[in-house]
């Protein structure tokens, strides 16, 4: 029988991602291109993309694969790595997260594709979440204030370091800071970095010893990377006592027993939420927590979440200190810190409220109970024990170490082999009475098994740690940690606050420069299938074939999408892969005999982490002026890098702009910084403008990250996860991050690591691979041109009501359009601010505010949003516009209208009502609204209050009581 070939190509159609990924119908595609005047994709692209720059090829990458043939291959992928039983600790357990908080939480996208909580009034739930969060840490470190996450326990301690130098006077008169040596080895190679870019002479030493060093801060391991348990105490006095600020990196789990070093006095306590049941997932993403005395409030980096209070008085929740966020202190700001882990905090913070003060006790108690008996059997059998104490942790030695490997492969157990030929062994709350009798199988060989029954008999009362810090003081004494221990009440629970958040399962998120796509749900699929889930990030290489081999595609992918030559996964943000980007300059640079270059060039539109992240670096910034059309200044840039020539390090270059146009000049902007002797830095946070029409690597760039988060489908959390991987030409891949525990290929081995883990996060990888492959070079090419034609579509459809900021030569915008504010504002007192308020009315997130620019919104609307939703939101703005002018008229006075009133909540249906217009009109204001409402939980939230009078804990009982 002859086969219709055209009708299997019918058939493969069937299982077409890329129409799925896709918002508009090629029928929408035609009729938006005849709203804008053109005929085809080719004008709009020539219009809108300088032709020099222009790939004019298709990207050399696979064809398009369907969902489930996507999701078979994965599998294929992920059977390759070997999930065993791990003992290796150093930062990284098994745990059990609780299956109620993985199906809807982790599992789901009313959680996992909102945003940085911008707009308080709809994102309480997760505000609440986090907030929970800090509590946790507050009550296990005995601090005064805890931040809503860093990225993870490395750079928390680099932030840490930097922290007591901004805070310590000794800091303008010393510049070395200690940590002690045995703090993990991810964590001192973190700190190297960090230390020789901030200018820190970086003293390791035992700990004890601080007192031989003069130092403005100090590190300590609690307890220390063999498992050891100091006397805290002790080693915070001795900081104290030659005024150096005492900070210590705790393990979070083993807090429940060992007393809170808050109650010794340190100044910063900094670890790893991981063991809270966030899966190991090949190194993360896992939040890092930070936390710190009263006196360092005001100066601790990252998002804080604080309390305050709605325009009706009521209580409401909030970023705190926004006014120090990055974008408005560029490079005084106090780190880069901008996507960090919101969803895994949440995650964290569940745990504690499902588990409770009980709870956590009994699971900590008990990881100690199975490491006491393991420790009492082992000494009976006449192994030494390196650590006198220990929580979870124990470090031996005189093992025949070839033999007990040997053992626990074929019993698929890993350990944590020492260099020194000793070995770790490190339990968690997954390890139980029979995994402790392998466990002596293996260390001891079979022959000599110990009995762990009867261990437990014998050795009942007996425990190893310290007496004198063992926990007296009490935690997870709020309600919260006290109500939601069945799983009805914790289902409710996490329904009730996850109403509360708008996100992609509500409407579109138009956030410019964040790039709020699909995260598809063939790309989640994977992300807790346990091989992924379960691996540990030092497993030995062979165990994880299926995590190299596609690191390794999605790595090839990438460069084949930028233009560059060599990739690093290792940043978990976009900011971290600046850092990581500038990092790679310098030390080029100074292998090159120029390290005295240190002038970084950052035009006055950059994103905030710029300024930041070249600060970081130890660099001067300069900044170059953009001209009335939003362009780089060309003449400004010539003249500032002749004028810098003999120091020019690099510039910072965003692209297309964010002004979101694509420049014309680019080529020559890169080309002057070149000819100076510059480098430059192309910053891919607009890479989804891009793909597969123009590549960074290929107009001029040598270095760049991408955001994983925006282009490449990995959920926002609600502020984190992210991935920053960068792509560089081949002069600098040597400089690219190495790592001390798993040492990377290709790269000089002193390039010290910028995160904890090699790969970063590398579970969430698998979301921007299965992006990739779904889409193929044709699909990524489409969902470009898509991105370019909505946001066109958007500013044609806003002109006339609203004015379009910065258009490109030719009239054309890239994938994100500005909108002015100010001249509304002029005439009728109404804000981008309102604006942005009043949305939520309609149902709408709102744009980005004031960023690149004062005073205006600038909205992005992705291909992913159907032209049905672009109309929606064009007529949600357009109905705003007329409101405006009804207050520009009078009719509406300008301090009681519906939009300096927005947002407005359930409650104000009932009750007084003396505004001058209908609740109807205030609360449903389209048809949309009639039909399905998004209610925000509260009503507009006072900022300067919440700052004012900053709380960052849970709200007292007295504010649940009726
Ligand atoms: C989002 C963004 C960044 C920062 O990326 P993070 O992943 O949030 O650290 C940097 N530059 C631009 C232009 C961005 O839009």
């Amino acid at each position: 029988m002859a086969l219709d070939t055209r009708a299997l190509a019918d058939l493969a159609a069937h299982d077409d991602f890329i129409s799925r990924h896709n918002g508009p119908r090629s029928e929408d595609v035609a009729a938006m291109l005849a709203v804008l005047g053109e005929h085809d994709f080719a004008g709009l692209l020539d219009k809108t993309i300088p032709a020099d720059i222009r790939l004019g090829r298709e990207l050399a990458l696979e064809a398009p694969k369907g969902e489930r043939e996507t999701l078979s291959y994965l599998k294929s992928l992920a059977k390759r790595n070997k999930v065993f039983k791990s003992y290796i600790g150093m930062g990284y357990y098994d745990t059990l997260m609780p299956a109620v908080i993985t199906r809807n939480v982790l599992e789901n996208p009313g959680w996992y594709t909102a945003y940085t909580p911008y707009q308080p009034e709809i994102s309480q739930g997760r505000l609440e979440a986090l907030l929970n969060f800090q509590q946790v840490i507050i009550d296990f470190t005995g601090m005064e204030l805890a931040n809503a996450s860093l990225l993870d326990e490395a750079t928390a301690a680099a932030e840490a370091m930097a922290l007591c130098a901004r805070a310590n006077k000794k800091a303008r008169s010393c510049n070395a800071f200690f940590a002690a040596s045995d703090l993990l080895p991810q964590t001192l190679d973190v700190l190297r970095t960090r230390a020789a870019y901030l200018g820190f002479e970086l003293i390791i030493d035992r700990p004890e010893r601080i007192q031989e060093h003069q130092v403005f801060g100090a590190l300590f391991g609690y307890p220390a990377e063999q498992g050891e348990i100091h006397d805290l105490r002790a080693l915070i006095e001795l900081a104290h006592a030659q005024e150096a600020m005492a900070c210590v990196s705790a393990d979070l789990m083993s807090l429940a027993l060992l007393e809170a070093p808050g109650r010794f006095k340190a100044d910063v306590v900094l670890g790893n939420s991981q063991r809270f049941g966030v899966p190991m997932g090949f190194g993360g993403p896992h939040a890092a927590y930070f936390a710190v005395s009263d006196a360092l409030k005001r100066s601790i980096p990252g998002r804080v979440i604080g309390v305050s209070r709605d325009s009706q008085g009521n209580q409401a929740l909030r970023m705190a200190m926004q006014t120090r966020e990055q974008h408005i202190r560029r490079e005084k700001a106090t780190s880069n810190i901008c996507t960090a882990q919101a969803l895994l905090a949440n995650l964290a913070g569940f745990y504690a409220v499902y588990h409770g003060a009980e709870g956590i006790t009994r699971i900590a108690s008990r990881i100690h109970r199975l490491t006491h008996l393991l420790a009492e059997g082992l000494a009976a059998k006449g192994v030494t024990r390196v650590n006198r104490h220990y929580f979870d942790t124990l470090t031996v030695e005189g093992l025949e170490v070839e033999a007990v490997r040997g053992r626990a492969l074929a019993a698929g157990i890993n350990l944590r082999y020492r260099e020194d030929r000793r070995i770790g062994i490190s339990l968690d709350e997954t390890t139980t009475a029979q995994d402790l009798q392998a466990l002596f199988d293996v260390l001891l060989g079979a022959e000599h098994g110990l009995g762990v029954a009867e261990l437990d008999r014998l050795h009942r009362d007996g425990h190893g740690l310290p007496i004198q810090a063992l926990r007296q003081s009490e935690f997870l004494t709020h309600p919260t940690f006290k109500r939601y221990r069945s799983e009805t009440e914790m289902l409710r629970y996490l329904k009730r606050l996850e109403n509360k958040d708008l996100s992609l399962a509500h409407a579109m998120i138009p956030l410019g420069s964040c790039t709020m796509k699909l995260n598809a749900t063939t790309e989640m699929i994977p992300v807790t299938w346990p091989e992924f889930a379960d691996i540990h990030p030092f497993a030995p290489r062979d165990q994880v074939s299926g995590y190299l081999q596609l690191i390794d595609e999605l790595s090839h992918a990438l460069l084949e999408v930028t233009g560059y030559d060599a990739l690093s996964m290792q940043p978990n943000s976009g900011a971290q892969g600046e850092y990581a980007g500038l990092v790679a300059i310098r030390r080029y640079q100074a292998a090159q005999d120029q390290g005295h270059r240190d002038v970084c060039l950052i035009p006055s539109s950059a994103h905030g982490t710029n300024p930041a992240s070249a600060a970081m670096a130890q660099m001067k910034v300069v900044v170059v002026e953009c001209d009335s059309l939003g362009n780089i200044d060309i003449d400004d840039l010539r003249a500032k890098a002749e004028q810098h020539a003999e120091r020019l390090s690099a510039i910072m270059l965003t692209y297309p702009s964010t002004h979101g146009v694509f420049e014309a000049r680019v080529r020559e902007a890169c080309e002057i910084v070149h000819a100076q002797g510059g480098q430059v830095y192309i910053d891919g946070a607009n890479m989804n403008a891009q793909v597969g029409l123009c590549r960074p690597g290929d107009f001029g760039g040598d270095v760049s990250h991408l955001n994983l988060h925006k282009t490449f489908c990995i959920p926002h959390g609600g502020g984190g996860p992210g991935m920053g991987p960068i792509g560089v030409k081949a002069h600098l891949a040597p400089y690219l991050p190495n790592h001390a525990v798993t040492p990377l290929e290709g790269i000089e081995p002193d390039s010290h690591a910028v995160s904890a883990a090699a790969y970063g996060s590398a579970s969430i990888l698998p979301i921007s691979w299965a992006y990739i492959k779904m889409m193929g070079a044709r699909g990524l090419r489409e969902a470009t041109e898509l991105a370019i034609l909505n946001a066109n579509y958007i500013a044609k459809r806003l002109d006339g009501h609203f004015e379009v900021l910065y258009k490109g030569e030719s009239g054309r915008v890239a994938h994100e359009c500005i909108i002015d504010v100010r001249p509304l504002k002029a005439i009728s007192g109404v804000s981008e601010e309102d604006i942005a308020k009043r949305l939520i009315d309609y149902g709408f997130h709102a744009p980005t505010m004031s960023f690149p620019v004062a005073g205006t919104l600038m909205i992005e609307p992705t291909e992913s949003e159907s032209r049905y939703e672009l109309d929606r939101f064009c007529d949600a703005m357009i109905a705003i516009r007329e409101e405006i002018s009804r207050v520009e008229s009078g009719e509406w006075p300008r301090d009681d209208n519906p939009l300096v009133n927005a947002p407005h909540t359930q409650r104000d249906l009932s009750g007084e009502w003396s505004h001058p217009y209908s609740r109807d009109t205030a609360c449903f204001p389209s048809a949309a609204t009639r039909m399905a409402k998004f209610w925000p939980a509260v009503n507009r939230v006072d900022n300067v209050f919440g700052d004012r009078n900053l709380v960052c804990s849970c709200a007292p009982i007295d504010a649940y009581r009726d």
